[in-house]
């Protein structure tokens, strides 16, 4: 077979070109250009010729030395993950069927009875809400909520130090808050208004446990959420959290999980993940409505759950921490720099490169440093808690120190930020 000889050795993109080519001159490459995106011509893809559209817009690009923050779009997605995406752009499918196999798919790669792909973490603790005010509130009909929440059973309890900006997201199905501190007043906070508890997971304060908080809310029949959006790794927080009892359980899809930074995980029970899918999009009167997750990211979603299952711990804190040495080994020479490298206990739990020195000695803060390595070419963005008086490390020193999160840098950045570094803190002192 003469043809298939010819194509050995060739690339499927040389393939289509050359093939384009070899069509267009017999008049018919209008077929060929749709036959190319039928074979799934995703961004990995990208040639020359095709606009940069950050460049066409003038967004600058940076190089992500912060972590997986909202602001800097979170993460960028592995090459699979992409390339689910872009495979999916190609063809329409039935939405709910999309999203109910996704759930199941990801339910069982996850260890849990039912899941739902949520428009991010945020997203996630909206749709728990609504189905634990319609588990509560059982003659409520989906387009009730919030308007008619307050004339039934509308009370979530929290830990006064679980308080966040989140909140918000709970606001919008009508729910009020009833906070509590001690035990005795958790104890005493369950009326027959009460509709579910929430729990965040990365809060610095609070005194009842997981276990406690669980054991009381179920004696009392109600449901208990947990907001763990930035908390993997590690990667079995997946299923420790409804493994542990929590009845949904909300993460981030791009932050950790590096899927779409608009799709997020809601996990949980059978009877609650329905309910929230009933009060999802696309039906129209649900509080999910505006929360809408295409299917080139519902898809992506699935791909970052077997991506990540594909991962293991051990090799990525490897990976994180001889960043962080390149870099260290890069500026440690500065005249009263400290180098160490720091684990957050819970949500970004991976190693970040903590410099602390005295600003006086090297001639610029930490903060000039930030607003430097940002306004530059290339554009580097440092962690936020960079001079930062709330020190990622709580040593109080904070206001000295230069934090770096590694894990979300390319191949070959890590040294990029290590030189940019040293420049701009070695040339300081003659400015
Ligand atoms: C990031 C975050 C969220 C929101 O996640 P999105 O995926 O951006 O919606 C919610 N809760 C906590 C604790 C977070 O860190």
């Amino acid at each position: 077979m003469l043809k298939s000889k010819v194509l050995e050795g060739l690339t499927r993109r040389r393939f289509l070109q050359w093939s384009q080519g070899a069509m267009a001159a017999a008049g018919a490459s209008p077929l060929l250009a749709g036959a190319a995106k039928a074979f799934g011509d995703g961004p990995q893809a990208a040639g020359p010729s095709r606009p940069d559209y950050y460049e066409k817009l003038g967004v600058t690009k940076m190089i992500n030395a912060a972590g997986t923050y909202t602001m800097y779009t979170a993460s960028t997605m592995p090459a699979q993950v992409q390339e689910a995406v872009g495979q999916a752009a190609h063809h329409p499918v039935h939405l709910s069927d999309l999203q109910s196999k996704a759930g199941e798919y990801i339910a069982n790669k996850l260890h849990c009875e039912a899941a739902l792909v949520s428009c991010g973490a945020d997203s996630a603790l909206t749709l728990a809400a609504a189905a634990c005010v319609q588990a509560a509130n059982p003659d409520l009909k989906v387009g009730d909520i919030p308007e008619k929440v307050s004339e039934g059973k509308n009370e979530m309890i929290v830990q006064k130090a679980h308080r966040y900006g989140y909140d918000h997201a709970f606001y919008l199905c009508g729910l009020n808050f009833v906070e509590v501190e001690t035990m005795d007043d958790y104890k005493n906070a369950f009326t027959p208004k009460t509709v579910m508890t929430n729990f965040f997971n990365a809060a610095r304060g609070g005194e009842i446990s997981h276990e406690d908080w669980l054991a009381v809310a179920h004696s009392h029949n109600i449901p208990c959420n947990i907001d763990a959006a930035a908390d993997m790794p590690p990667i079995s927080n997946l299923w420790k959290y409804t493994q542990m009892g929590f009845d949904t359980v909300c993460f981030s899809g791009g932050k950790g999980l590096r899927g779409p930074q608009n799709a997020g995980l809601l996990l949980g029970k059978k009877n609650l993940i329905d309910l929230a899918t009933a009060n999802n999009n696309p039906y129209d009167e649900g509080v999910g409505r505006g929360m809408k997750v295409a299917k080139e990211q519902i898809v992506g979603m699935v791909a970052a759950v077997d991506w990540i299952l594909e991962q293991n711990d051990e090799a990525m804190e490897k990976g994180y921490t001889e960043r962080c040495n390149v870099i260290a080994h890069m500026v440690q020479h500065i005249p009263s720099m400290q180098v160490s490298i720091f684990v957050p206990p819970v949500a970004n739990h991976v190693p970040h490169l903590v410099l602390t020195y005295d600003p006086s000695v090297v001639g610029i803060t930490p903060r000039e440093v930030h607003d430097k390595l940002r306004a530059q070419d290339p554009s580097i963005e440092l962690n936020p808690s960079t001079g930062s008086k709330h020190s990622i490390t709580g040593d109080g020193s904070g206001e000295n120190q230069i934090v770096l999160g590694t894990w979300m840098l390319q191949p070959g950045e890590d040294e990029i930020v290590g030189r940019e570094l040293r420049k701009v803190l070695t040339s300081a002192k003659g400015a």
